[in-house]
């Protein structure tokens, strides 16, 4: 079976806005390029064409999102609003989320996206797949649109195979630099989903994302935090990855895993503060796959969520892509030996320490 690959052109159509990094452009503020934009996807889908990727590939064609689906998670009223900004000029989702004319249409897009590629994993007509999806999802929460994110794409998914295709048990694992919140909220009193995060402590959403965070009800213990200090490098993700990850996956036995994959803990990012480079990423799909294949039949779909340096973002992604498809193209990345010898990638005691408590938390 082959490794399944979604993408669209509509995705690069989402519009951002003005600003600076995000600061909103204003008197005060000169208009530049906002820092989610499309040039770091654009640049990921090139060079899996560049490599070859995609003649290997099975392409997986998104259909929207119905307001069925979203609202499984989203209530209706801001479902709502958003269409209505969206018909009229532009308006934001809520926190630091700004959008233009037809993202309404484009973020449904996004969300059915992810949908799609995990039915393609589920039914079996693919082994694993990856999305690569715009605008991401994974801090957008029931009625707020946050952190750049307007549908919570996961959280959706996960929503909809449980409803409709009989999945039971469902993993979902955030390697962006950033805190999980969303999805983390979605789930946060049901012990058949279980939500690990691993992030930059305090990063954003700066309230969010504590080791104490453990889940509540039934849920209480199905969500694992990992923040992460600043600096942290591929020694101390393999070693989360480990000591955590690894074994609470297999403490839930979960039907089929989904993966927040954000690469702006990458080395390069202008706005993550930790050093993973893209054999990091390699190294860490590897795991993923290693707990899939003993699990659940090797039942991996990773959707996209952050990751902004338009120069690395491409070669972490088809790091991942080779590992998920068992393909080496031969095309190397040609910052990866500058950031393999970056000082301190290996794990550092107060990184262990950090892990070590989130573990305790998690009871591993
Ligand atoms: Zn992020």
């Amino acid at each position: 079976m082959k490794t399944g690959f979604l993408c669209h052109e509509l995705y690069m159509w989402h519009d951002t806005r003005s600003a600076a990094l995000f600061a909103t452009a204003g008197l005060t503020v000169e208009p530049d390029e906002h820092i989610e934009s499309p040039k770091s996807k654009r640049r990921f889908r090139s060079l899996l064409e560049v490599a070859g990727m995609l003649d290997i590939v099975e392409s997986i064609r998104p259909e929207p999102a119905t307001i069925t689906d979203v609202t499984r998670f989203h209530s209706k009223a801001y479902v709502d609003g958003i269409k209505v900004m969206s018909d009229n000029n532009g308006g934001d989702a809520g926190e630091l989320t700004p959008f233009g004319p037809g993202s309404y249409e484009i973020a449904l897009l996004s969300a059915g996206g992810v949908i799609a590629a995990a039915e393609a994993v589920w039914d079996g007509k693919v082994k694993n797949a990856y999305a690569l999806v715009r605008p991401p999802g994974h801090h957008a929460e029931a009625e707020l649109g946050r952190g750049y994110c307007i549908f919570g794409n996961v959280a959706i998914a996960v929503m909809k195979l449980r409803a409709v295709h009989g999945a039971k048990r469902i993993a979902v694992v955030d390697w962006d630099v950033h805190h999980g919140n969303g999805t983390q909220s979605a789930f946060y009193s049901d012990d058949d989903v279980l939500t690990i995060s691993l992030h930059q402590d305090r990063f954003y959403p700066q309230d969010s994302g504590a080791i104490d965070e453990r889940g509540e009800g039934k849920g209480e213990g199905y969500n694992i935090n990992v923040p992460l200090p600043p600096g942290s490098g591929v020694g101390a993700y393999e070693q989360a990855f480990k000591q955590i990850v690894q074994p609470a996956l297999e403490r839930f036995k979960p039907d089929i895993i989904f993966v927040s994959s954000g690469f702006d803990a990458g080395a390069v990012d202008p706005l993550g503060r930790m050093m993973i480079h893209s054999n990091g990423y390699r190294d860490l799909t590897k795991m993923l796959m290693e707990s899939a294949d003993k699990l659940c039949g090797g039942k991996l779909i990773l959707a996209h969520e952050g990751g902004y340096a338009a120069s690395h973002v491409p070669y972490c992604g088809l790091a991942v892509m080779e590992e998920l498809s068992g393909t080496m193209t031969g095309l190397e990345d040609p910052l990866l030996k500058f950031m393999e010898n970056i000082g301190q990638q290996e794990l550092q005691p107060h990184q262990a320490a950090a892990i070590n408590d989130a573990a305790v938390s998690a009871s591993l």
